[in-house]
């Protein structure tokens, strides 16, 4: 493959680790095992970091001095992105989208209080339905009109450059995979903005791995978020000149979706708590907290067999714990 040919920074010093999950896999019945890429590197870690070492390459490549993102008020990839930017001496800009209408809160915790102390120039809130490229293009055209130089992200990192950061996690889970001799029936994964999705499917197939991939919807129905996980496939294997996988290999479960992106359920409460007191892992209430009740329910519902190895991978996200405290109380 041809990853070498692109810039990349290196925020994580070594792959992240591979681990089994003894406790929760007696408590379902099946052989559990965790990719912790809640333990990459910048501030607290996550699966955008993986993305930006990309992303931001090529914003120095280019010579920028600003980054523009945008996120929800409790975006992970907005902090990491805001990280990125101070460790490289780059100023940041974000746009909030409010997705649930009045959630912008100035003084929330979590990822929101980070954005200050990590430092952003400026914060703009729009509410849900404004044309966010649109928006983006509009900060972008007013720094430019000061002679700055800004370099645009989109909504997650979800471009096909972004996506390669999990074309490289892919190929870490099969050099692990192989070093460990643990070959997985399955790998499970929260499907957002789609560029963790689609670089894994990506990097599966180029490495010929045969583990199929089981998004897990944290926002949009199966349809939509499969037809918009595919098209990223194809983009980004298309960018790397790799084959890419057939659409009969994108699979997006929307059963654990809930009311909509980043309101609390049941089962992503229940699947946070199970997490954090069998293991010691902390999730997030928005995408792990939902995979993971999708990785619960498909064992509960007997879609695994009895024994199958499966590969949760953690995207990371626990920052914005501190801002939903209320609904974890004993
Ligand atoms: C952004 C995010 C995801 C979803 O990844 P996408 O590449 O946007 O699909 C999953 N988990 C966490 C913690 C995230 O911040």
């Amino acid at each position: 493959m041809r990853l070498a040919r692109f810039p990349r920074r290196r925020y994580t010093p070594a792959p992240t680790p591979l681990e089994p999950l003894p406790r929760l896999s007696a408590h379902l019945g099946l052989d559990i095992w965790i990719k912790r890429d809640d333990q990459t590197g910048l501030a607290m870690g996550g699966n955008k970091t993986r993305k930006l070492e990309f992303l931001v390459a090529d914003a120095l490549a280019q010579g920028a001095d600003t980054l523009v993102t945008v996120g929800a008020p409790q975006s992970n990839h907005c902090r990491l992105t805001l990280a990125a930017a101070a460790k490289e001496g780059l100023k940041c800009c974000l746009l909030l989208e409010e997705r649930v209408p009045g959630s912008y809160e100035k003084a929330a915790s979590g990822n929101n209080f980070l954005f200050g102390l990590i430092g952003a120039e400026a914060i703009h809130v729009v509410q849900a339905g404004t044309d966010l490229n649109d928006a983006m293009m509009t900060i972008a055209d007013e720094l430019l009109s000061q002679g700055r130089k800004p370099y645009l992200i989109p909504g997650g990192g979800s471009n096909p450059l972004g996506a390669l950061g999990y074309v490289v996690c892919a190929n870490e889970i099969v050099q692990q995979s192989n070093d460990l001799h643990v070959a997985f029936d399955h790998i499970v994964v929260a499907s957002g903005s789609t560029g963790t999705h689609a670089g894994l499917l990506v990097g599966l197939e180029a490495a010929h791995a045969g583990v199929p991939v089981i998004g897990v919807n944290v926002r949009r129905p199966r349809a939509e978020q499969e037809a918009n996980v595919f098209k990223l496939v194809h983009e980004t294997a298309d960018f790397l000149g790799v084959p890419h996988p057939d659409r009969s290999k994108v699979a997006a479960r929307d059963e654990w979706v809930g009311p909509g992106y980043s309101l609390p359920t049941d089962e992503m409460i229940d699947a946070v708590k199970r997490f954090a007191s069998l293991e010691g892992v902390l999730l997030d209430p928005v995408y792990t907290g939902k995979a993971a009740a999708g990785l619960i329910g498909m064992a509960r519902r007997g879609e695994f067999a009895a024994g199958e190895r499966v590969l949760f991978v953690h995207t990371g996200g626990a920052p914005a714990l501190f801002a939903y405290q209320s609904l974890f109380q004993p």
